[in-house]
């Protein structure tokens, strides 16, 4: 057996095995260990391996959903190996001796998931993989519960936000690329070959062309061989359900890098939560579908003004009709999730429960289809929804007369086939009812012939039907005449077979295992009928979600007193009364108002500089206007009283100094990493918010660095930016910055205390008011009194010097320098161009040398 265990272990070295032992699945040596600790499970030991007793541990087979999905979570891949023969097999195979065959049917990592234990109901599990060719680099990425499978393609930025955007279960890298560090899977390279994934691809969706699903470049060629190449190999041959691809270029979506996606806490919050998230605070959905694509919406916003106003279109109908809404939101409410059913059934993994969540699911889809359909004018999205809610009437008829009304999750003890279905397991089912029947009588004449009231006939899976009777009333079955056979002693109970009984119990079992296996291949056949609709069944999943996401989206709207948010072509950025929905909840549970603001960002006003009080409300009314930009390309209304924006191709949030020891940064290096992106990557059409940047060095560099990098974002990107400082001196930026304009969040001192008025007003702030906020925190007394008197001298001795800003007066503006430069480079290439150095006597030449080394001196 060990010889065996191993082998199966040499072929999955990077998982635990689970080695299927009878009723439990068994782990051994270190997989033993690791499994002990992490599950919190009894560590034992059996036999010996090279002189050592082997560890071992193990998990009951019925049980195993619950500790699967704790080794996974914590990190955990697991190979499952199972017996592949019975008992009996085996022996007859091999003799008595005979080792039941094993081999592993499946690798169970966190990306390939298809059990409804294991998986978050609201949010999809994604697997990714990275490919790249000479053409570039593209991603692939499918969540096998439910079939999706996209393919995307883009520069190595975008492709960085795109992962950022899925934030995958698992993430398949090839072998000794770039891309290797991103990866938690690495695969060797002949997985990631793009002509291979090309036959693969279309050997999967049995087609000669991919070109039905769109133009594939190699490197989305190799992505998308290298993800169908891991999940053949962790389904270990049988590939799970997906639907043929859908191509999309990066640029559809607006471009959110995984800093900013932090920062801003879309999907999750800073500790990782859902809760907390902008997703959290905006879900209404009902079902789990809808959940998930709530989340797909607001991880990767429109840029396609028709899609996004079709979106909204139809939650406007949802939101100004509140009866169609809560009739839709009900029905939604009480459907199985067909999705995640789909994708166990196609995986192979399905249950009868399975079916009968496909056979209600779509029972209630046909009927919320068939209330859409009667509404008048609907929206073009939902017209277009609407028919593929319905269409699989002779499914929902066919699994409707199959299935009992509530089949079980394990088809091992039969039950789920209705009476009436199948005429000859009605006939399998009676033989066996008029068999417990007949044991039943048996009984009663058994005791009556006995005597022994305490008598029973019982079943077991070793002794099948016998009788058993107290030990201490035994004595008369074990006379050779009694007609009973001695079977087992055990300790009180004494066990018999009888003659008769044995040709009964023959009966019962036969007609019972017939049954089961009738019901088994009508498992099968179900399933089959559902799986050859799984495209059409897929859609009307996707559409139920499409509907939930607008009809929760409407009564977010309606809850807040949202406002539908108006696109335009120019980048204006005009949103009145703007909220920040996240903060606005949390203040309103503690009984508090939240103040609404505006922001006008325009061709001549692009660049806020917001200044103000510490907890004055900088950074909630920078996040508020950026969350605004993401609910709004979502096609989600806005927690705003009006909202008017040209799409944003690219956003970023950055904040000054936000720790991230985890990626192994200081904090001022990510601080500036973070900050080149974005002048690197900026378009007119971008919308930045930088808060405290410089704040993680000391002032001057700060100063500095704030300073250069207001006035690349003005000159250069000339995208729209809120950006908040502590710096007062940037203040004078507006008078040399046409487009920047002065901003800052109110405060008073009112007898001696702060009062914080989170109100955004034009102007710079009067003041700083740090020993205000330092006093409100709660330093002690003594220590404000000692920084009033150290601030009076610093403030003394600026007054003297005239203040860090002073000499910048003359400084010229960032774009001025550079031109400068250009000028420069411009002379030296034009002394070049008309040196004649054939012409040249060797003094001349000298001379020329020394002019050229002078020009270049002052040109670096
Ligand atoms: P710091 O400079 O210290 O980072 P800040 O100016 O960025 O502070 P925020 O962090 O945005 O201030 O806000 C501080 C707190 O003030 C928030 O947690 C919130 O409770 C409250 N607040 C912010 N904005 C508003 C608002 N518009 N209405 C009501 N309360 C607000």
């Amino acid at each position: 057996m060990m010889a065996q265990y191993l082998a199966l272990k040499a072929e999955a070295e990077d998982c635990l095995l689970f080695y299927r032992m009878g009723d439990f699945f068994e782990l051994f040596f270190d997989d033993a260990k690791i499994a002990s600790a992490c599950l919190d499970i009894a560590l034992t030991a059996r036999g010996e391996h090279d002189g050592e007793r082997i560890p071992m541990c193990g998990v009951p087979v019925h049980a195993m959903d619950g500790y699967l999905a704790r080794l996974i979570k914590a990190g955990h891949r697991v190979a499952v190996a199972e017996q592949t023969e019975t008992p009996e097999q085996a022996r007859k195979r091999m003799g008595s001796k005979a080792l039941v065959n094993r081999a592993i049917v499946r690798v169970v990592t966190a990306g390939t998931l298809t059990e409804e234990a294991l998986l978050d109901s609201r949010s999809a599990n994604w697997c990714v993989a990275i490919g790249e060719a000479a053409t570039g680099v593209a991603i692939a990425c499918a969540d096998i519960s439910t079939g999706r499978f996209e393919v995307c393609e883009g520069d190595a930025e975008r492709m960085s936000a795109e992962i950022a955007r899925l934030n995958p279960a698992e993430t398949i890298v090839c072998d000794g690329t770039a891309f290797a560090e991103l990866g938690t899977v690495v695969r060797p390279r002949v997985d990631f070959d793009s002509s291979d994934g090309e036959a693969r691809l279309k050997r999967l969706f049995g087609v000669a062309t991919l070109d039905g699903f769109g133009s594939f470049s190699r490197a989305a060629l190799a992505a998308a061989g290298g993800l169908v190449a891991y999940l053949e190999h962790t389904a270990k041959g049988s590939l799970p359900f997906l639907r043929p691809p859908r191509l999309s270029r990066s640029d559809a979506v607006m471009a959110i890098d995984a800093a900013t996606r932090e920062s801003l806490e879309l999907c999750v919050s800073q500790s990782g939560a859902r809760k907390g998230s902008l997703l959290d605070s905006v879900d209404r959905t009902v079902t789990g579908a809808g959940a998930r694509l709530l989340g797909q919406d607001i991880a990767a916003p429109l840029m396609d003004r028709a899609a996004i106003e079709a979106r909204l279109d139809l939650v406007q109908r949802f939101h100004d009709d509140a009866g169609l809404r809560d009739m839709v939101r009900g029905s939604l409410r009480a459907l199985p999730d067909i999705g995640r059913a789909l994708g166990r059934l196609a995986a192979g993994r399905g249950s009868p429960r399975d079916l009968g969540q496909l056979r209600d699911g779509l029972d209630g889809a046909w009927r919320l289809g068939e209330r859409l359909d009667a509404i008048p004018a609907p929206p073009p999205l939902l017209a277009e929804l609407a028919p593929q809610l319905r269409g699989h009437g002779a499914l929902i008829d066919l699994l409707g007369r199959a299935l009992v009304p509530e089949p079980p999750i394990d088809s091992s003890n039969g039950g789920y086939i209705a009476e009436g279905y199948d005429a000859a397991l009605d006939d399998l089912r009676d033989a066996g009812a008029g068999g417990r029947r007949a044991i039943a009588a048996l009984e009663a004449e058994y005791r009556t012939r006995t005597g022994i009231t305490a008598l029973k006939v019982r079943h077991n899976g070793v002794l099948g039907y016998h009788i058993e009777v107290p030990a201490r009333v035994a004595d008369s079955l074990m006379r050779p005449d009694s007609g009973f056979t001695h079977r087992q002693t055990l300790a009180g109970v004494v066990r018999f077979n009888a003659p008769d009984l044995h040709d009964v119990a023959i009966k019962v079992t036969q007609a019972g295992a017939h049954a089961l296996t009738a019901e088994a291949a009508h498992l099968e056949d179900l399933t089959g009928h559902a799986l050859e609709r799984r495209e059409a069944i897929a859609a009307t999943a996707d559409a139920l979600a499409r509907i939930d996401v607008a009809a929760a989206l409407a009564e977010r709207a309606g809850e807040g007193g949202w406002a539908r948010p108006a696109l335009v072509d120019h980048a204006c950025f005009e949103i009145v009364g703007g909220r920040h929905p996240v903060v606005e909840d949390a203040i309103a549970r503690s009984g508090g108002r939240f103040v609404a603001n505006d922001c006008r960002l325009s061709e001549d006003s692009r660049l806020w500089l917001v200044t103000g009080p510490n907890m004055g409300g900088k950074s909630t009314f920078l996040r508020q206007n950026a969350l605004i930009a993401v609910l709004a390309q979502a096609g989600s209304y806005v927690p705003a009283a009006s909202a008017t924006l040209g799409l944003v191709d690219r956003l970023f949030s950055r904040v000054g100094a936000s720790d991230n020891l985890a990626r192994g940064r200081s904090t001022f290096m990510v601080e500036m990493v973070e900050t080149a992106a974005i002048l690197a990557q900026a378009t007119p059409r971008s919308f930045v918010i930088l808060d405290e940047v410089g704040r993680g060095t000391s002032t001057y560099d700060g100063l500095a660095i704030a300073w250069a990098v207001v006035e690349a974002i003005h000159e250069d990107n000339r995208c729209r930016c809120l950006f908040a400082t502590h710096y007062h001196e940037l203040t004078r930026l507006a008078e040399r910055c046409d487009a920047l304009t002065l901003h800052n969040v109110r405060a008073r001192e009112y007898k001696g205390e702060l009062v914080l008025l989170h109100e955004v007003a034009e102007g710079p702030a009067d003041r700083s008011y740090g020993l205000a906020v330092a006093r409100l925190a709660g330093l002690p007394p003594a220590t404000i009194k000692r920084a009033k008197s150290v601030l009076d001298k610093l403030e003394a001795g600026r007054a003297k010097t005239g203040g860090i800003a002073a000499g910048l007066d003359d400084l010229p503006l960032f774009a001025a320098i550079a031109q400068a430069e250009v000028e420069k480079v411009d002379a030296l290439r034009t002394e070049l161009e008309t040196l004649d150095v054939d012409a040249l006597t060797p003094r001349e030449a000298l001379e020329a040398l020394y002019r050229l080394k002078g020009l270049a001196g002052e040109a670096s």
